[in-house]
């Protein structure tokens, strides 16, 4: 039952999970199993579903979404002395096992349509670069807030030098791309399974492609590369990276679920997006044709001068009545870590996060909390403009 003081008061998050019975008896059933090791029936469940869900034929399971891309870049043979570009609009997380292989991540700017790494761009520098024989190990593309980057001219850009594409899908399970499963493109993709991303398993990820030789690679990477030997025998270096059975209990449990997550996710964009899209300065990320996003953070951006406050005093106001919201990602070029580092292109990433608010979104937000977030932000434009007449409110 919800109580009106629950009503008003209890805190609303960003993006919680969204677990409920299933889950727990799946979790249970795991459990009751026996099989309670980094492998287990329902760890192949689990990877049958999400690669039957991303449109390939195999997936290796892993503790994090990080693990997986790690994995991923090990198996396409980066190291010292390589390039790889990505995406700059993203989490620390596309850019760290980069520099862990010790090579070098160089960013890249996005695009306005889709607000994922700029296909043009890409074309370009890969031309400019062959040319001067530096072309990049690999290019990791992220579908930013859970949209597919415009990936028909980016794959042809990467297959013309013959370079290695990776998706980072950990935002976009359960997206397309003229009707196309984000996880579905390049080499290799990764998913992630973190508390806070579309489907969860309370920490997790996969990775995903079309060739099961690499896929079972990387499961013998992710289980320290042991040779088949009974006194453990070591050729190379592993990592120890396989996902619990009983977590990948919860994970089937979502995995059956996706379509329902994604589905509320997309409802709390649209009732945004029709409730403050008739705010002056108020602009929401866009959906092309062709893209069906998960909208796994409903992204605002937010033009101080026409609005009358900006996305940091909007953010400390939501924050006041016990409602989460973030910036953008940090663009990684302007992290200090990466302070040394290449960025090709303009500065249309900078401007996002400049302007940028995501709003709480996820699937178990109820449509009053919806509301209260909704109230504070068209409160902190009533405040801003005491002189503008907004016909809708004066009807209200
Ligand atoms: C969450 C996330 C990751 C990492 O996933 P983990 O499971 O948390 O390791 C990688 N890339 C992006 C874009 C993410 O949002």
């Amino acid at each position: 039952m919800v109580s009106a003081r629950r009503a008003t008061s209890e805190r609303i998050y960003l993006s919680p999970p969204d677990v409920g019975p299933a889950e727990r008896e799946a979790l249970l059933s795991a459990f009751d199993s026996g099989w309670i090791a980094p492998l287990g029936p329902q760890v192949d469940a689990f990877e049958r579903a999400i690669a039957l869900r991303v449109g390939r034929s195999d997936a290796a399971a892993t503790n994090s979404g990080t693990a997986a891309l790690h994995l991923a870049l090990r198996l396409l043979g980066v190291g010292p002395g390589d390039e790889v570009w990505l995406s700059t609009l993203t989490f620390i997380a596309t850019a760290t096992p980069v520099t862990w292989l010790g090579a070098e991540p160089v960013f890249m700017d996005s695009e306005a349509r889709t607000w994922n790494l700029d296909p043009e761009l890409l074309a370009h520098a890969l031309d400019c670069a062959a040319t001067l024989g530096r072309l990049p190990k690999a290019v990791i593309v992220v579908d930013i807030y859970g949209q597919c980057a415009d990936y028909d001219p980016i794959v042809a850009a990467c297959q013309r030098h013959g370079v290695a594409l990776v998706e980072d899908a950990a935002e976009s399970l359960g997206a397309s791309y003229n009707g196309r499963p984000a996880g579905s493109f390049g080499k290799l993709a990764l998913v992630s399974f973190n508390g806070n991303k579309i489907a969860t398993c309370g920490g997790g990820g996969m990775l995903v492609g079309d060739d099961p030789q690499l896929i079972a690679r990387a499961r013998w990477l992710a289980s320290q590369a042991r040779e088949d030997a009974a006194h453990y025998q070591h050729e190379l270096c592993g990592y120890n990276y396989r996902l619990s059975n009983v977590l990948a209990g919860i994970g089937v449990a979502q995995a059956a679920r996706l379509e329902e997550l994604v589905d509320r996710r997309r409802a709390n964009f649209a009732h945004y997006a029709a409730a403050l899209g008739d705010l002056p300065g108020i602009t929401f990320m866009p959906e092309p044709p062709g893209h069906r996003a998960t909208r796994w953070l409903t992204v605002v951006l937010v033009d101080h001068d026409r609005f009358g406050v900006g996305p940091e005093q909007l953010r400390l106001a939501l924050e006041r009545a016990g409602i989460e919201s973030r910036p953008l990602w940090k663009p990684l070029h302007l992290q200090p870590l990466f302070a040394r580092n290449r960025c090709i292109g303009g500065p249309f990433t900078e401007q996002l996060f400049e302007r940028g608010l995501c709003l709480p979104s996820g699937s178990t937000l109820r449509r009053e909390d919806q509301e209260r977030v909704i109230a504070v932000i068209r409160a902190c434009h009533r405040a801003a403009n005491p002189m503008v007449f907004v016909p809708s409110e004066a009807c209200a």
